[in-house]
């Protein structure tokens, strides 16, 4: 970490461009290792409310024009390329997932702060033919978005920086201002990120970041009366409170999930596998839309189990500096252990272990289970693990039943060669997303993504984002 006079750069509260210390700190481990990473300032109740009135006084007394944001934003995404080592490093560092995995992070931060920047110079209202109502032929009526404020970003540590960016770029880009509450597990890459985005020439007080515990910063955030918007992803019960905290104040709630995926009996198995591989066991499974549940046609459940296996059992598990590796450690070592719990409560209620299921302090092998029931908690709770549970069926209509019958709603991949099933499949999938030949976790930066149901509500996705984040106003004009 480099240093200021403060010593605290990066590892601070940064309140209109100063990194400060706070009141008291917390330590950042390094997943794989357990080393200590950082030292990290932990803000105060008076950092808290200082920082939604730097970002208060910003929003009132620096207004940026679009072009001017796009600018900025274009440029940050020229300097997140630039310092891509550093930030592939930092990711790794501080959440365990591998080189490969950070790597997609960091491309994927480039290509939402470029596509933000983009949208910044498009942000418009509509047309309103008031003049077809009876006595309104004199007026002329039209919308225009403006931004709503500050805007309050909480994010999970499953994303260090896509979650963040995907917050805060377009938040920017419609002409807002921003404070920033990372997951105390990931703090550090919010931290670099910030720092580019004030290089790339963002007037400090726009984007201000505070650390600390959800339940004492979070909750402090949720209670200031300035802020106008709420941009929070992670669980389901934190976002049901922080919803229930704010009152009437807008929010976009990115949340939990039990995300699923069909191969049908005409699926073509090549292409499926290495997608239903990679969407189960990157990032060790802590991604929101992971398979959790495989439903699997009856004729080719064998075959596609035992496909499943060996390219399973041939990945390499670990080291997440490895190039090679697809799985590293999870989050922390209590979590692994929750998740091998899980799992050998399953195998006790009758699972079949088709691979994996052994850990190491932190590190749990992707693991393969069949012949679940619906009851078992590898199956009704989010697992946030790399585990996934094959489910045979024999209809179709069965497996769709199957699962709109989770509380949750986010995606669903299906892989068929049928047109027509999959498109009943698109419109009776109770979910944000349907993505046919695609696993449940496929996401494009540029696309609308939300949940449905307990997986929350209010689109991402720069464009979507700019809507959620700008007020609609409507102007009327009368010809006198
Ligand atoms: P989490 O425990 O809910 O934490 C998310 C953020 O909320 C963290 O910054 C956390 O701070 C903060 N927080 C905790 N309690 C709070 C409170 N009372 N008020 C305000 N903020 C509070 O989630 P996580 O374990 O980091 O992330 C995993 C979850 O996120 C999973 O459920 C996953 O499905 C979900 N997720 C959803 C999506 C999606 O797009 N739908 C994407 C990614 C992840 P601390 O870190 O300090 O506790």
């Amino acid at each position: 970490m480099s240093s200021t006079a403060s010593g605290v750069e990066r590892t601070g509260i940064l309140i209109d461009g100063k990194w400060e210390s706070g009141n008291g700190t917390f330590d950042v481990m390094e997943k794989f290792t357990g080393k200590t990473l950082a030292t990290v300032a932990r803000a105060s109740l008076e950092q808290v409310n200082k920082a939604v009135d730097a970002a208060r006084r910003s929003f009132e007394e620096q207004p940026l024009e679009p072009y001017r944001r796009y600018e900025i934003l274009s440029r940050a995404s020229l300097l997140v390329g630039q310092r891509r080592q550093e930030l592939v490093q930092t990711i790794v560092g501080e959440s365990g997932f591998t080189v490969s995995d950070a790597a997609v992070e960091v491309n994927r931060c480039i290509q939402t702060l470029m596509i933000s920047a983009e949208e910044a110079k498009r942000i418009a209202g509509e047309m309103v033919p008031l003049e077809g109502a009876p006595g309104q032929a004199h007026r002329l009526a039209f919308t225009i978005r403006v931004p709503r404020g500050v805007i309050c970003a909480i994010t999970p540590f499953n994303s260090p920086l896509n979650t963040v960016t995907h917050k805060i770029a377009p938040a920017l880009a419609a002409g807002n201002t921003v404070v920033l509450k990372p997951a105390s597990y990931t703090p550090l890459t919010a931290a670099i990120l910030c720092e580019i985005l004030i290089e790339a020439g963002l007037p400090p007080g726009h984007i201000n970041l505070v650390n600390g515990p959800g339940g004492e910063t979070g909750r402090w955030l949720a209670a200031n009366p300035h802020i106008k918007f709420y941009a929070f992803t992670g669980s389901t019960a934190v976002g049901k409170a922080l919803h229930q905290a704010v009152g009437l104040r807008q929010t976009a709630l990115e949340l939990g999930s039990i995300a699923a995926t069909i191969v049908c009996e005409d699926a073509n198995l090549e292409w499926a596998l290495p997608r239903c591989v990679a969407a189960s066991f990157r990032k060790a499974g802590q991604v929101c839309t992971s398979v959790q549940r495989l439903y699997v046609h009856d004729s080719v459940v064998d075959r596609f189990t035992e496909m499943l296996r060996e390219k399973t059992v041939a990945a390499k598990v670990g080291d997440p500096y490895n190039a090679e590796t697809l799985t590293g450690p999870m989050i922390s070592g209590g979590e692994a252990e929750r998740a091998e719990a899980w799992v050998s409560e399953a195998i006790r209620g009758g699972a079949r272990l088709v691979c994996g299921g052994k850990r190491e302090g932190s590190i749990l092998e992707p693991t393969i289970l069949i012949g679940v029931k619906p009851e078992m908690r590898v199956m009704c709770e989010e697992i946030f693990a790399p585990v996934i549970s094959i489910v045979p069926y024999g209809s179709f209509d069965d497996a769709v039943d199957s699962i709109n019958g989770t509380p949750y709603g986010l995606a669903t991949g299906v892989f068929t060669n049928d047109l027509s099933r999959a498109l009943a499949a698109a419109k009776r999938l109770h979910v944000g997303s349907v993505h046919i030949n695609e696993t449940s976790s496929s996401r494009v930066d540029l696309m609308p993504y939300a949940g449905a149901k307990d997986s929350g509500f209010g689109r991402e996705g720069p464009r979507y984002s700019i809507q959620e984040m700008t007020e609609e106003r409507l102007v009327t004009i009368s010809r006198i």
